[in-house]
């Protein structure tokens, strides 16, 4: 028996596998430090978790519209967009179980097969995944390495785009680099979004793991309204990632595209949830506050830490949870060759658990540097100390 033809075309988030080889090093009583995975160690806020609880108790617990209780939508269309300097209203947003399902059905709803999807790389790996499923073609952009971080290379960018070329995924404040566009950079990418006439999947994801100045998003500039879906997560501000809560907001048409998937997928997002959604965004501030503080308190100490190692450069990014150490020069010295080598050595001596570039594409021809990739939502500050010491020991020697 065989399976249809497009599994073979189905990627995955390979970062899992890392996750599966500290777990079973953990397993056998070593001490293991989680820096690989996106995950949260930080509970949900009180206030948030009792209003599920009473919408459960009060009897939300049947179907509701596919694209999502109408209040919550409205909501959130507010928050959106007062956020972002554009208007929306509920017909612009579709509720959905995470921000991950929009990225599939973005795709369902405006690439056909054929068609070439400009994505980030290293760039989140569903990206690639789901264009190359739904039988479009996958065309990597990358980034540069500067003195204070990472941007666009558009050149590289501008030289992929073809005839073909239908949709630009872009993800400002982005996962695995924490690179921020500069205002221009953004201007820059929607002038040649226009220009080519291009779809756009503005997965927003961190925008609001925010550590210094304001967010700003793509969507605001001229001729991006009507073309741009953001993605939009509950998972990060509010520390929700498993109850699997986010939202499409864009243009009327393509919203209700999705939510006619929705409608064949799961009918829709859980009920009672969706009144913790309001809560979280309308009730107690004090929560998503208190997140963000402990947030930046771990980057603080990581980023010290790990520019403290000889051989390791890492930027400060301001936004998101995740760092992305250029680590050539300490594999140089210690003799290793490739990342999967360095990455299995380090837990192995160490504990320290985290990604590198190959959990995040394809990599590219002609790259040189080798880069790590350390996520610190899942790890107290005491145990980055600790874990950052021993990897300092085990790589200063
Ligand atoms: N986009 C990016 C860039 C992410 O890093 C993630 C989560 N790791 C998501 C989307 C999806 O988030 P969720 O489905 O948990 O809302």
């Amino acid at each position: 028996m065989q399976q249809a033809e497009r599994m073979s075309r189905l990627g995955t988030e390979t970062a899992f596998a890392v996750g599966a080889q500290a777990a079973e090093w953990a397993s056998k009583g070593n001490k293991v430090y989680p820096f690989h995975l996106g995950d949260m160690n930080i509970i949900t806020p009180e206030n948030i978790r009792n209003a599920t609880i009473k919408a459960m108790n009060d009897g939300k617990t049947g179907y509701c519209p596919n694209a999502g209780i109408p209040e919550l939508r409205k909501t959130l269309a507010k928050d959106v967009g007062e956020a972002r300097g554009v208007e929306y209203s509920m017909e612009n947003v579709a509720i959905q179980p995470g921000g991950k399902p929009v990225i599939g059905k973005f795709l369902n709803v405006v690439l056909n097969p054929g068609e070439e999807a400009l994505y980030p790389n290293p760039g989140y790996p569903i990206y690639e995944s789901m264009i190359e499923f739904l039988g479009g073609i996958a065309k990597p952009y990358s980034y540069i390495e500067t003195d204070g971080g990472f941007e666009l290379d558009m050149d590289q960018l501008e030289s992929q785009i073809t005839g073909k070329t239908t949709v630009l995924i872009y993800n400002n404040y982005q996962n695995p680099m924490g690179a921020e566009s500069s205002s221009d950079e953004m201007k820059y990418l929607a002038e040649l979004a226009v220009k080519h006439d291009l779809w756009v999947l503005s997965d927003e994801a961190y925008f609001e793991i925010r550590y210094s100045a304001e967010s700003e998003s793509i969507v605001k500039y001229p001729g991006m309204y009507e073309r741009t879906v953001i993605l939009y997560t509950f998972a990060k501000k509010f520390a929700m990632t498993g109850w699997r809560l986010g939202a499409a907001v864009g243009p009327e048409d393509i919203i209700s595209s999705i939510a006619k998937i929705n409608t064949n997928d799961e009918s829709c997002t859980n009920h009672f949830n969706q009144y913790a959604a309001i809560e979280a965004l309308t009730g107690d501030q004090s929560g998503p506050e208190r997140i963000l503080g402990i947030l930046k308190e771990r980057r603080d100490a990581a980023v010290e830490m790990l520019n403290d190692i000889d051989g390791i450069i890492c930027h400060k990014p301001e936004t998101t949870f995740y760092l992305f150490p250029n680590a050539t020069k300490a594999m140089e010295k210690m003799g290793f060759n490739t990342l999967a080598e360095f990455q299995e050595a380090a837990l192995k001596n160490t504990g320290v658990s985290f990604c590198t570039r190959n959990h995040f594409g394809r990599p590219l021809p002609g790259e040189t540097q080798k880069y790590l990739r350390f996520a610190y939502s899942g790890i107290d500050t005491e145990d980055i100390r600790e874990g950052m010491a021993k990897f300092k020991e085990w790589i200063e020697g």
